[in-house]
């Protein structure tokens, strides 16, 4: 038997009382289950390129994958629970490298909506659209974001996507974008750096809090923001590499992009989108194959233009109707102009051997948000030409080798059981990542109704 908390609820009316205690107390809190849990049926996408499992079978015990292979091949433990998953698919939870938590109230957006709290709700968002890992790129307070990871691996947050955070480094009123800028510098979240001493002296005091990754920004922002200079981040790589992290860079022009990759940085932000991409770009690409997260998401038509209640369902109805009168016609010449570049440029950089991470720079604003950015991002993989199976490592795999999460990433016997369970296969259309059935986290179903009810209220 499949126990969980609602169809208790509903069985035994007397209790109903007492189940409604603990449901307000943790909406969205993964439902109960004890001992070992036999998946049954499902088509089964195991992340790492590999041909999926077709009715395949799974066992879970205590959130951890205990076997998993084909149906018939592995046997379901003495009084497992069964969960009939056939015509399912089933993939692990993605990764995404590259947001910016805690600053967005949907109907604001500033530092004072910072809070804990509101770091939660958003990771919270992530793990409903099939989220198991966020990682809030070089905008999050540095002690806050670590008293966060420590009270979520105590077991706080079950329902919240596993959260990582890195410092941001820039010169001093430099860095972030107009909207950005005026929440990293109301808290701080940014170390501000002028000088080569400043900048090694800044990441030696982040290895002491053992951090793992630093993010710098090189781009004047068209001549309005202060740029750092080589001798700065030459000496952030330099001094990161000997403390074993790793430096994260936003570039956007050629210029830039060739600057940092040459200098040595372990993973790129953005795509350029205003010019071709040239030859020695893609030689220096081939040479130190970083990371690369192309975020191109934030700069195309929103979703929320569309009538599709997969991507409005988590926002309030007075932030689409915002978003639907100011966001949603932008001049066509600018449009073809951008996917020209993006279509020419996006399929030399895979060709050139960079390792492509799902990443979207949700956060900003709504028009491009929290969890379902990624399924948007992922679509665009593959209308720029990958395969979905090589979209799929991109978003799942990969991104977890990047942050080094052992046990996400893929399924496998030992992994978290992290998973998402699909009404359709994204192998045969990509889109059907946004047909989610569920999503399980350590092994427990996340109750998805709870925290979309939650978020109606909030809205209305
Ligand atoms: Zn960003």
């Amino acid at each position: 038997m499949v126990s969980n908390q609602q169809e208790f609820c509903a069985r035994r009316l007397a209790a109903v009382l007492g189940c409604l205690v603990v449901a307000l107390l943790s909406p969205g809190m993964a439902k109960s289950q004890t001992g070992p849990v036999f998946f049954e049926g499902a088509r089964l996408i195991v992340g790492d390129g590999s041909a999926p499992i077709n009715n395949g079978a799974m066992v879970v015990r205590d959130g951890r994958i205990a076997a998993i292979g084909r149906k018939g091949s592995i046997q379901a433990p003495a009084g497992a629970a069964r969960v009939d998953l056939t015509d399912k698919t089933v993939m692990p939870t993605l990764v995404n490298v590259h947001v910016h938590i805690g600053y967005e109230g949907y109907t604001s957006w500033s530092a004072q909506n910072y809070t804990p709290q509101n770091v939660l709700d958003h990771l919270e968002r992530e793990a409903f659209y099939g989220v198991g890992a966020t990682q809030t790129v070089g905008s999050s307070p540095t002690d806050a974001s670590i008293r966060f990871v420590q009270d979520q691996e105590a077991g706080r947050f079950p329902s919240a996507s596993r959260f990582f955070f890195m410092p941001g480094m820039a010169p001093p009123n430099g860095g972030p974008d107009a909207i950005l800028i005026k929440g990293t510098s109301a808290l701080q979240a940014v170390y501000e750096i002028s000088t080569p001493e400043q900048a090694r002296a800044a990441v030696q005091s982040m290895a002491t809090k053992k951090l793992k990754s630093v993010k710098i920004w090189v781009d004047d922002r068209r001549g309005t923001y202060p740029k750092m200079p080589p001798e700065v981040y030459n000496a952030i790589i330099d001094e990161a590499h000997k403390h074993q992290m790793m430096v994260n860079a936003h570039a956007t022009t050629l210029a830039d992009q060739k600057a940092v990759v040459r200098a040595g940085i372990d993973v790129l932000v953005h795509i350029v989108a205003n010019e071709k991409l040239d030859d020695e770009y893609l030689a220096l690409l081939r040479e130190k194959k970083p990371y690369w997260t192309p975020v191109m998401g934030l700069g195309d038509r929103s979703d929320v233009c569309d009538d599709d209640p997969f991507f409005t369902q988590t926002l309030p109805p007075r932030t689409v109707s915002e978003i639907r009168e100011k966001e949603c016609s932008q001049p066509a010449a600018t449009v073809a102009a951008r996917e020209k570049f993006i279509a020419n440029n996006f399929p030399k950089m895979i060709d050139a051997g960079v390792r492509l991470v799902l990443g979207t720079d949700a956060g900003i604003t709504p028009r491009y948000s929290f969890g379902w950015a990624e399924h948007h991002e992922i679509a665009r993989y593959v209308q720029l030409g990958l395969t979905p199976s090589q979209a799929v490592v991109a978003a799942t795999q990969r991104p977890a080798e990047l942050l080094g999460i052992r046990d996400l990433g893929t399924l496998a016997v030992g992994k978290s059981a992290d998973f998402i369970v699909l009404d359709a296969s994204p192998l045969d259309d990509i889109r059907n990542t946004r047909q989610i059935a569920g999503v399980y986290l350590h092994g427990k179903k996340l109750d998805r109704d709870a925290l979309l009810a939650e978020w109606k209220k909030l809205g209305n």
